[in-house]
């Protein structure tokens, strides 16, 4: 049975933007932008979570690796994000789509007037027919500053389909769901396919929570689910090489790791 999806928030990793060179993926992001605008062509609402600053400054710059430097960072930010925005607009252009710059601090979500005109925002966009694209504001939010950072893009992603009051959020990944074991380690680890409550063993497997700030692994995107599954929106975790899967996901069939959160679906 099909999944209700009318408002989608679709996460993206810099592992699935960037070769390991900091250049960009770009037969991957066109793909994915093809995917995104036939969706949007089709009447749904579609909002872009997407990394990937830091990665494509350092690329873009011939850097040999991310630096440690926070300042550094942050300018390689600016650089990579502008980068990302014209590919970005490149993309959904070629596909008839119009996108949009949204950069978001956590203050932005914790306090309540801001949150309320990111909101009006967001539904503005959208109601003007325009994919958001989203990213943490990287050049003015640094770990240093307390409460003012997100940390990593799979938490923003959950905090914006909240937000939005999305149906779905999709997050793509590198591996194709969660596995019941780690999966780099154990030869027989299997894909859970459906996901309705999170447990204690589930978030060690995941490699526990808060471990993985800023560098997105298993614990934040499984963190993401939670938020979004309390705010009774549907997740996927997805491996991102196809994103013509999507199609199929939202057709119900089987695809990466569901998080059922009840009620908005028929898939168990
Ligand atoms: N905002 C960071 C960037 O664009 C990515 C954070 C994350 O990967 O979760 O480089």
């Amino acid at each position: 049975m099909a999944l209700l999806s009318d408002k989608i928030v679709v996460k993206v990793g810099t592992s699935s933007l960037t070769y390991k060179n900091g250049k960009m993926k770009l037969k991957n992001i066109e793909a994915l932008c093809k995917v995104l605008s036939d969706l949007h062509n089709s009447g749904k609402q579609i909002i872009l979570v997407s990394s990937g600053a830091i990665g494509v400054g350092v690329g873009k710059l011939g850097l040999k690796k991310r630096p440690d430097d926070n300042a550094q960072k942050q300018a390689l930010a600016a650089v990579g994000q502008c980068e990302l925005m014209f590919i970005y607009d490149k993309f959904f252009g070629d596909f008839n789509n119009l996108t949009a710059q949204v950069l978001l601090t956590a203050d932005d979500i914790q306090n309540p007037e801001r949150r309320t005109h990111v909101e009006n925002t967001f539904t503005t966009l959208l109601n003007m027919d325009i994919i958001p694209v989203v990213n943490e504001n990287d050049t003015v939010a640094v770990d240093e500053l307390e409460g003012q950072h997100i940390g990593d893009n799979d938490t923003l992603s959950a905090i914006v389909a909240s937000l939005i009051k999305a149906d779905m959020l999709i997050i793509l990944t590198d591996t194709d769901g969660m596995y019941d074991k780690d999966p780099s380690r154990y030869p027989d680890a299997k894909r859970i396919p459906v996901i309705t409550d999170i447990t204690h063993s589930l978030r060690t497997v995941a490699g526990g929570s808060g471990t993985n700030r800023g560098t997105g692994g298993m614990a934040t995107k499984l963190h993401a689910a939670d938020i979004s599954m309390k705010a009774g929106i549907n997740c996927c975790i997805m491996k991102s090489d196809r994103p013509e899967r999507i199609y199929d996901l939202l057709e119900g069939k089987d695809i990466g790791t569901f998080f059922n959160a009840g009620g908005k679906n028929d898939r168990t």
